[in-house]
């Protein structure tokens, strides 16, 4: 899979380092592989040299794993490393640092922030959560309550607690928003942290789903110190900072370009392929639907990373995940019903904190089940059609009566 194009953003960066192409791409990587030979080093240490020969995502800038050269090309980098058979990262275990953090940090970071962080989470030495959802602030993002709290002159001590926290079990630094004004307007008064998930104040606990397992958790934080260093972007300024996130995250949940007939109608297609015995007029017409949808979204996909090589992605990223979502519940329903009876067995109920979420290395149960997270995760359907009506269409907003009055005047 193409790891760097897993992170979004990074296009403004890309003149940096003027003309990169193809044939210099792939005399590093040859370089690469003759200092670093695949078989000879440990992974991690392949994967570290790869970042640090502008090779992780080349659209990165220089001295961050990348080469400043056009996101199109990582494709040739990708694919030479596969050819020799090169370690890679996983993004299904990192995928919250390579969409999301790490294009984040990219745009508003100090430059110390970027050292420290964006080599370990390429290469998945230190994995990453996001601590944005909270009981009370899902789709009222701005509304959360956990606070933030500077020592005069120092670190924040932050306070709260956030929910659905995706791999907490598992990451080693978070994104945080959390409120440091409660006297203003709830979009102005959140600062935008990275946060230590060592620190002894952030207490992880598994929350169980649909499926079985517990791929997210709800997180206490108490106490937690966060060094001013640690602060992403301006103080107030989180809303803004979240944004990169939440675009991004769109994207990389609704937007992974992938080769034709791949995602959830791969497996419908595989069943019916090899089923002939469950095969009726009326499932086929609907797979066939189906399968032009699924190829519509995927085109439409590819039309976005397109535009992505010349900026952030904006509100766009909100009909990937829409279109995204309902075709994964549509297609693993038809799947589950194609399979008849079959398809009511579920394989594995034993509660686990998995390490990725695999769509595919499990059975049509488990992708239905999955799929119904689809709509909610990253944004749910019904707020990303109020993102579209507002912001592609230009249609009238919703009215909003708490905009301008301060955060904790609000009713609750
Ligand atoms: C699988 C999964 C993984 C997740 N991982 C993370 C994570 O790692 N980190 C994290 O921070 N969060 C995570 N989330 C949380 C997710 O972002 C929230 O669940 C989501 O934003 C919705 O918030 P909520 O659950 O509080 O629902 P609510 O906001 O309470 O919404 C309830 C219902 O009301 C509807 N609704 C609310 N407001 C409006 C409106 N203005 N107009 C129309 N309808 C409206 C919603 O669409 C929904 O149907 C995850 C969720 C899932 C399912």
């Amino acid at each position: 899979m193409a790891k760097g194009r897993e992170a979004e953003d990074g296009g403004e960066d890309r003149a940096e380092g003027g003309a990169v192409d193809a044939a210099e791409l792939r005399g590093r990587v040859r370089e690469l592989l003759a200092a670093h030979p695949p078989g000879a080093v440990s992974p991690e240490e392949f994967l570290r040299a790869r970042f640090d020969a502008g090779l992780a995502w080349v659209h990165f800038p220089r001295g961050l794993g990348g080469l400043g050269a056009p996101r199109s090309l990582q494709p040739v980098v990708d694919a030479e490393l596969a050819a020799a058979d090169a370690p890679d990262n996983d993004p299904r275990r990192i995928g919250i640092g390579l969409g999301m953090a790490a294009p984040t940090i990219l745009r508003y970071g100090t430059e110390e922030q970027k050292q420290r962080f964006l080599r370990p989470l390429w290469t998945g030495e230190e994995p990453w959560c996001q601590l944005f959802s909270e009981p009370g602030a899902g789709s009222d993002l701005a509304g959360l309550r956990t606070r933030a709290v500077r020592e005069p002159g120092g670190d924040w001590i932050v306070d709260g607690q956030k929910v659905w926290t995706s791999s907490a079990h598992t990451a080693r630094w978070a994104i945080l928003i959390a409120r440091t004004d409660p006297d203003v307007p709830k979009h102005q008064g959140i600062t935008y942290f990275v946060c230590d998930m060592t620190d002894p104040g952030v207490e992880v606990r598994p929350l169980r789903q649909l499926t079985g397992e517990a791929e997210f958790n709800e997180v206490f934080l108490t106490g937690v110190r966060i060094p001013d260093a640690h602060r992403l972007g301006a103080i107030g300024d989180g809303w803004r900072v979240a944004q990169a996130t939440l675009m991004n995250e769109r994207v990389a949940i609704g937007g992974r370009v992938l080769p034709r007939e791949a995602g959830m109608v791969a497996a419908a297609a595989a069943t019916w392929r090899e089923r002939p015995e469950l095969r009726t007029p009326e499932l086929h017409d609907r797979l066939l639907s189906a399968w032009i949808d699924a190829e519509v979204a995927r085109l439409s996909a590819e039309r976005v990373r397109q535009q992505l090589a010349v900026g952030s992605p904006g509100p766009e990223g909100a009909g990937l995940k829409l279109a995204f979502a309902r075709l994964n519940q549509r297609i693993s329903g038809l799947e589950v019903e194609l399979l008849g009876e079959d398809g009511l067995r579920y394989g594995d109920w034993t509660m686990v904190r998995p390490r990725s979420v695999d769509f595919y290395g499990r059975d049509a149960g488990y992708r239905y089940l999955r799929a119904k997270g689809n709509s909610i995760e990253g944004g749910t359907s019904e707020i990303l059609r109020n993102i579209i009506a507002e912001r592609v269409l230009e249609l009238p907003a919703e009215p909003r009566t708490d905009k301008d009055a301060a955060w904790k005047d609000l009713p609750r």
